[in-house]
């Protein structure tokens, strides 16, 4: 039956795990990476894991590879090689350093590869991981932001099977389960409006790192964390959900919802709307990523819609954001422009956190590296992989000698 199964049909099926069994973790110390392995170990039995890969944290990944019983453990800092492999002697668990080993752990033929690196380090990796994987989880979201087309391209060719982890994404794809996605009308997704989402300008110039890494509803790593306080993130995610869905720019759009319960609004031509519920946990979209079209139990906290005292919406203000104004410009420009917004606001976001500039001064670094690379004439047609990675570190190179002349 194609329809709605019966009950009998529907109990037999639930409870295995899916299709995925050897798995592959890129940034497995991170918090992607991190809550996945708890998935992992939560369903004992269903997953073999094969690589794991961190970029300097030597002491988690050996931790994490002999609690997992990974074949190979990959760190991305060759000075901290012998470090990993005294770690691990006895093992059996085979230690590998450097950018080519990452990408070399990455082309493992596994059933699936968790691309959860932070910024465009993780393009490289994903790609071969996109070539060499049955499916590609994807929570490295500047692989879409940067190379979209390309990335797109490359898994159709592979025919590799993609995935998202990013909630509101993972929302979507879920709302076009049993949908045409050609008749979409609009997709909206959620932002919590991060830390300062009731701060004027003036209060958010004078903001402290600690204040900005201080996210009401949602536990990251640092980056997206920095990204969510600025809404960058949103952005990022608006130039994601371009690639992943069939719409154009003016489809696109986000609304400000703080409780952080509902993930994406998915709008249909018959008037229709999808909205993806959950608490807010990671651990449920990658349990998504890992088990479809499955699903798989998930250890979160359950929705009680009586327990929540409202669920409101707001619009984003993107005067007191310009990060979501300046990634949406990058959105509408297309070609390279994603590219040079997700690096200027990479080096904005690391000067940042290492208090080198001011949190105003983010969105200013990115806005300022646009304006020069469009005069440059650095703002081309997208291109391949090799070609965003040059573009990439043009645009570093511009907004680090900016930072280097200081305002
Ligand atoms: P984290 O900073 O917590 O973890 C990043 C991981 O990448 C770590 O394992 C880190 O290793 C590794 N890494 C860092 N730099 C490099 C490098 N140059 N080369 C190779 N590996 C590197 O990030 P998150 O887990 O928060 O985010 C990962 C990705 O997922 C990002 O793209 C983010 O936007 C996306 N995402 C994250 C969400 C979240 O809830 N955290 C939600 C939605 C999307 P080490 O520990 O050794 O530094
Ligand atoms: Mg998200």
């Amino acid at each position: 039956m194609d329809g709605i199964e019966s009950r009998d049909d529907a109990r037999t099926k639930s409870g295995d795990a899916g299709n995925v069994k050897t798995l592959s973790i890129l940034g497995a110390t991170g918090s992607i990476g991190t809550n996945t392995l708890d998935v992992v170990a939560r369903h004992p039995g269903s997953f073999d894991v094969v690589a794991l890969t961190a970029q300097s944290n030597v002491e988690k990944l050996a931790e994490l590879a002999k609690l997992h019983q990974a074949r190979l453990a990959v760190i991305g800092d060759e000075k901290r090689l012998e470090d990993l492999k005294h770690r691990l002697v006895g093992t059996g668990i085979e230690a590998a350093a450097g950018k080519q080993a990452i990408v070399t752990a990455a082309s493992e033929p596994v059933d699936c590869v968790m691309a959860s690196i932070v910024g465009a380090a993780g393009l490289a990796p994903t790609f071969a991981a996109g070539a060499h994987a049955k499916r590609v989880a994807l929570a490295n979201k500047e692989c879409l932001v940067t190379a979209g087309d390309a990335f797109m391209a490359h898994i159709a060719q592979h025919s590799c099977e993609l995935l998202p982890v990013d909630s509101e994404h993972s929302g979507v794809f879920q709302a076009l389960a049993a949908t045409n996605p050609e008749c979409i009308e609009q997709i909206t997704l959620t932002a919590s409006g991060g830390p300062f989402r009731t701060w004027s300008r003036d209060e958010m110039a004078a903001a402290t790192v600690d204040q900005a890494l201080n996210h009401p509803n949602w536990s990251m790593g640092a980056k997206i964390t920095i990204d969510s306080a600025t809404m960058m993130n949103k952005g990022l995610e608006l130039i994601e959900a371009y690639h992943l869905f069939p719409v154009e720019p003016d489809q696109l759009n986000c609304v400000i919802h703080p409780q952080s319960i509902v993930h994406c609004l998915v709008s249909f031509r018959d008037g229709s709307t999808l909205a993806q519920m959950a608490c807010p946990d990671m651990r449920t979209p990658i349990c998504y990523a890992l088990g479809w079209p499955k699903r798989l139990e998930a250890p979160t906290q359950r929705l009680d819609v009586t327990a929540l005292s409202s669920m409101t919406f707001e619009s984003a203000d993107e005067a007191r954001f310009p990060a979501l104004a300046l990634a949406r410009q990058a959105l509408v420009a297309g070609g390279t422009a994603p590219a040079i917004l997700n690096a200027a606001n990479e080096i904005a976001v690391a000067a940042f956190l290492n208090s080198q500039i001011r949190f105003a001064e983010i969105a200013d670094l990115v806005g300022w590296t646009l304006e020069q690379a469009d005069t440059l004439g650095l703002i081309t047609a997208a291109s391949s992989l090799k070609d965003v990675l040059g573009v990439d570190r043009e645009a570093r190179m511009l907004s680090v000698s900016r930072l280097n002349r200081g305002t």
